[in-house]
Parts: structure tokens; sequence; C-alpha cells
């Protein structure tokens, strides 16, 4: 079948992998140079970022597609970090939570007067849940009977009244743990879908199994190579990409895909699978279809980010590769980017560098930051004047915790903001994840992977379902890539 793909953001290109997979004739066709989508490059000078994604988990997900190509994943060259993040609070503690499970709780004993048994039990229930719900609520569909109706789900049900789901994130945390910068650790992983950790249900707390039980990963050449890796499989499958070609609408017939057209040309195709934002792909593509989703598009908008890249003018041993400096007042930062879509005066920022580890992202004795805040979705705010005030907040908050003038090292500067985020790569309002989870029914109010109004439709990505983060993109291929086998088995 000829099978067109909409966007090579890592659940494109999954998807590329396993439709080829299949002996499908593949073509990609994604509107900017490259591929990766939001997993992208940026150099300036010296220096060199992941402007995206920067906390790499689950690399199970990329070894999959390696092993359904018969290829040999060592070839893939990634690392464990030996820390997983530099927490700094406000009132000046700062500590390094390691990798290893015995430091780890040894540190939380430590630093926060926890009992280390508990924060042990947490841990492994964490672990237990991820390895009980996932099969059923990330790598299956939840919209068709026969992938849900398995005995996976009876194990699922088992551990879900666990989570007592009426309770969120921070209900549960804040329960379990002595002391309040605890649960701001663990709340913190809400985040990771672009979700608030006062809204979302406990169920999520799971997020953190991926990074503290398994671990945190960095690609040796930077988070670029998930995608060129990908990118490079699907094309050893025969498919094909055409860059700098934009999709401008899905073209159908009687309730059926029959191609597409490009800002270049219209082609005929049996399936189309869109990697581009849900909402978008309804809005722009398909403008005159009656019976776009209209409740699962109008949930709540998952965050969107500030980005700044910085080239710093010498070194931070305190620093390592994943930072986070946290706000005094947690749950009020949340209710500026979800109620009032306004950023706080002290918004929790995250410093990555890379070139801890790879000293070819920065010369010797510099160092490249990427610096990032949470920030509302775009809905009209004034980000030529906002970014700058943002900007001298975070100067502000840096310099204090590490007794530098952070402004006078800056020699390289590149800003992302929502808007950017909605131009370069299409994600609507500049959101990040589509929906949030914030809401105990947001999994089920997820886009399916695939339509239920056009035969031959299918949806990949972080707006559809699972959600966001890279490992959730990969299972959203996957998933989508076997709805295709059922609908088309004959
Ligand atoms: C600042 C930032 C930090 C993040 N941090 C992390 C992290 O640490 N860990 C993590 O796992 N995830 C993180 N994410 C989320 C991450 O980006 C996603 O997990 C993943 O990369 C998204 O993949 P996707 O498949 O949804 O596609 P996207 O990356 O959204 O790509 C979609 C692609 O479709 C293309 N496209 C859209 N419309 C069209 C059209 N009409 N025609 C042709 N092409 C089109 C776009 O150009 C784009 O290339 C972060 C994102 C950002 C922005």
């Amino acid at each position: 079948m000829k099978v067109a793909i909409i966007g090579a953001g890592v659940g494109g290109l999954g998807a590329a992998v396993r439709f080829a997979n299949k002996g499908h004739d593949v073509t990609v066709f994604e509107a900017n140079s490259h591929a990766g989508g939001k997993i992208n490059n940026l150099e300036l000078g010296d220096f060199r970022w992941d402007m995206g994604p920067s906390v790499f988990t689950g690399p199970e997900y990329i070894k999959q597609l390696y092993d359904l190509c018969g290829e040999d994943f060592s070839t893939f060259e990634y690392f464990e970090l030996e820390n997983s993040f530099n927490y700094f609070f406000p009132d000046g503690q700062r500590f390094t939570l390691p990798k290893n499970k015995d430091k780890l709780i040894e540190t939380f004993e430590r630093e926060l007067g926890e009992d280390g048994s508990l924060v042990k039990q947490y841990l492994e229930k964490s672990g237990k849940n991820y390895k009980s719900i996932a099969p059923v609520f990330i790598e299956s569909s939840l919209h068709r009977l026969n992938h849900v109706l398995t005995k996976r789900l009876f194990k699922a049900l088992g551990r879900l009244p666990k989570y007592k789901l009426s309770k969120t994130m921070n209900d549960e945390n804040k329960l379990k743990f002595k002391n309040p910068k605890t649960t701001q650790i663990f709340n913190r992983y809400a985040t990771y879908n672009g979700s608030s950790p006062f809204k979302a249900p406990a169920m999520l707390n799971m997020i953190q199994h991926l990074e503290m039980n398994v671990g945190v990963f960095l690609p040796k050449k930077g988070m670029v190579q998930i995608p060129r890796s990908i990118q490079k499989l699907a094309e050893g499958q025969g498919a094909t990409f055409r860059f700098e070609e934009k999709v401008e609408e899905i073209l159908y017939e009687n309730k059926k895909v029959k191609g597409l057209r490009t800002n270049k040309g219209q082609y005929d195709f049996d399936i189309v699978v869109s990697n581009m934002d849900v909402a978008f792909t309804y809005k722009h593509l398909l403008p005159h279809l009656k019976t776009a989703p209209k409740k699962s598009l109008k949930q709540e908008k998952s965050t969107s980010a500030i980005v700044f890249y910085w080239g710093i003018n010498d070194s931070f041993p305190e620093l390592g590769v994943h930072n986070m400096f946290f706000s005094d007042d947690y749950e009020e930062e949340f209710n500026h980017l979800f109620k009032t879509k306004t950023i706080s005066e002290d918004p929790s920022i995250y410093v990555h560098i890379t070139s801890k580890k790879k000293m070819e992202d920065a010369p010797e004795g510099k160092e490249n930051w990427f610096v990032m805040i949470n920030s509302p979705i775009n809905v009209g705010q004034d980000w030529e004047k906002l970014v700058p005030e943002i900007k001298n907040i975070l100067l502000d908050k840096l310099s204090r915790h590490l007794e530098r003038d952070i402004s006078s090292l800056i020699e390289e500067e590149f800003v992302m903001d929502p808007i950017f985020i909605e131009k370069t790569y299409s994600g609507a309002q500049g959101s990040i994840y589509g929906n949030a989870s914030n809401n105990k029914y947001a999994a089920f109010y997820r886009h399916p992977n695939f339509s239920k109004d056009l035969k031959g439709l299918y949806f990949v990505g972080v707006t559809v379902h699972p959600g966001g983060g890279i490992p959730l993109a990969l299972n959203s291929a996957k998933i989508a890539a076997e709805c295709f086998q059922e609908d088309f088995r004959n």
C-alpha cells in the first residue's frame, strides 16, 4: 500500500520504520529541512545545543525499532548518567541525586530526613505499577476493545485502586513524604507531559520510574542522534523522505483518505499517518470535516516553554548535566501556567549542560547552557516584551545561586518561545504535548491513534494517545501500525 506520513518527528519516524518494515511504500513529508521535529540541533559559534528534549529515558523503545529491522542496537551509542539531577532550593540547600539506588535512598534520608524504607517502597511501587499499567495505558490503544479487554487489563486494574483515582500527584506525594522538598521533587514529573501535579491524577507518579528506577541516558552525539538513527533505519526499510514539503490538505472521498496536497503537488495515497499536532491536523488539513472530535480537541492544553541557549564563557563544577533550580511556591507557579496564563516571578529553572559529558559541544573551559522554564501556551501574550523580562529574572536567580554574574559570561545566545514552537513545529498555541493530563479522564480524552471517521487515517506523536515524551511518541507509532494491521487485514 502507498503510505504517506505527515511529519518526521520521532512519532512519524517510528511509523515510517514500522510501515516500511511491513513492505509498504512509505513517503514522509516534512515541512522543515531536517528529521526529528522538536528534537532539533542548534550551533552558534563554537557551541552546540540540543534544542528540544534533553532527558532521554526508555532507550528500549528505540531498540525495538532496531530489532524489528534486524539492525544491531549497539551501533546506537549512548551512555547512562551516574547522577540524574542536581537540585537547588530557594533556601540555599543543594544536592545531587545519584543513579545508584542505595545512594539515592541515602540522599533522601540525609538531605531531606525521609524514611529510606518508605522512599524505597515508593520507587518499587512505581516500578510495579509502570510494568502492569504501561502495557494497557501506554503500549496499546485505549480506544479499541480488543486492545483493552485482555489479561493485561485485569493486572492493570488490580493496581489502579492503589492510586486512589480521585487523588492528584501532589495529594499522594504530600501524604507519602515528610519533607515538602521531596514532594516538590516527585511532583516535578507532571511537567514531563506538560501537566500540573496539582491536577494530574496520582497514577502519573509512575512517570518517574523511567528516570529513577531505570535511568537517565544521553546519546553520544546529542539527542539529534535519535531521529537521525531512526531516519536511517526507515530509509534502510525503503522509506523515502521529502523535506521542505509542507502538507496543506488531506484528501478524502466517501469517508476514505485518498491522498495529500502539499505546497509542491498532489499525490495519491491509500493511507495517511499524521504526526502533525492533532488539533492543527483537523484545523488546517481537514478544515471541511464536520466530525472532528470536539471534546478531545477542547481539553486544556499542555504547557509550552521558553528556552535560552547560552554559550557560557566559564565552567561551573557545581552543575551537572541536569540541574533544577526550584521556585519557592510551586503551586503558585502552576496557577500562573494554567489559570492566568502568565509566568510567576519566581519560576523553577531547568539548566541542561551536555558539554559536561561531551566536550565538543563547547570549547574547553566553557559550557553550553540550555536554560528552560515552563511557560503557558500562546494566548496572545506580548512575548517580545515578556522574554527580556524573564531573562532578567533568570539571570538574577541563577547568579544568586551560583554566586557569579551570569550575564557577563554569555558569549552566544538564542531564544525559543511559544511562538517559535508553534511556527517551527506546528504545535497548536506552542503547546508541547497537545492536551494536558490535568484530570483523571485525560488519558481517555486523548485522541486515538486512528480516525473514527476517515478510513485509512492514523495519528502519531505526543499530541495523541499515549501522550508526551519520546518513549510515548514511539509507542504511538507502534499502536497506529497495529491498528492499521487490524483494519486492513484482508
Ligand atoms: C523545549 C522542549 C523540551 C522537551 N523535553 C523533553 C524531554 O526532556 N524528554 C522527552 O522525552 N520529550 C521532551 N520534549 C517533548 C518532545 O519534543 C517530544 O517527546 C517528541 O520529540 C515529540 O515528537 P512528535 O512525534 O510528537 O513530533 P514533533 O517533534 O512535534 O514533530 C512533528 C513534525 O511534523 C512536522 N509537520 C507538522 N505539520 C506538518 C505539515 N503540515 N507538513 C509536513 N510536516 C509537518 C513538523 O515540522 C515536525 O517536524 C520536549 C519538547 C520541547 C519543545
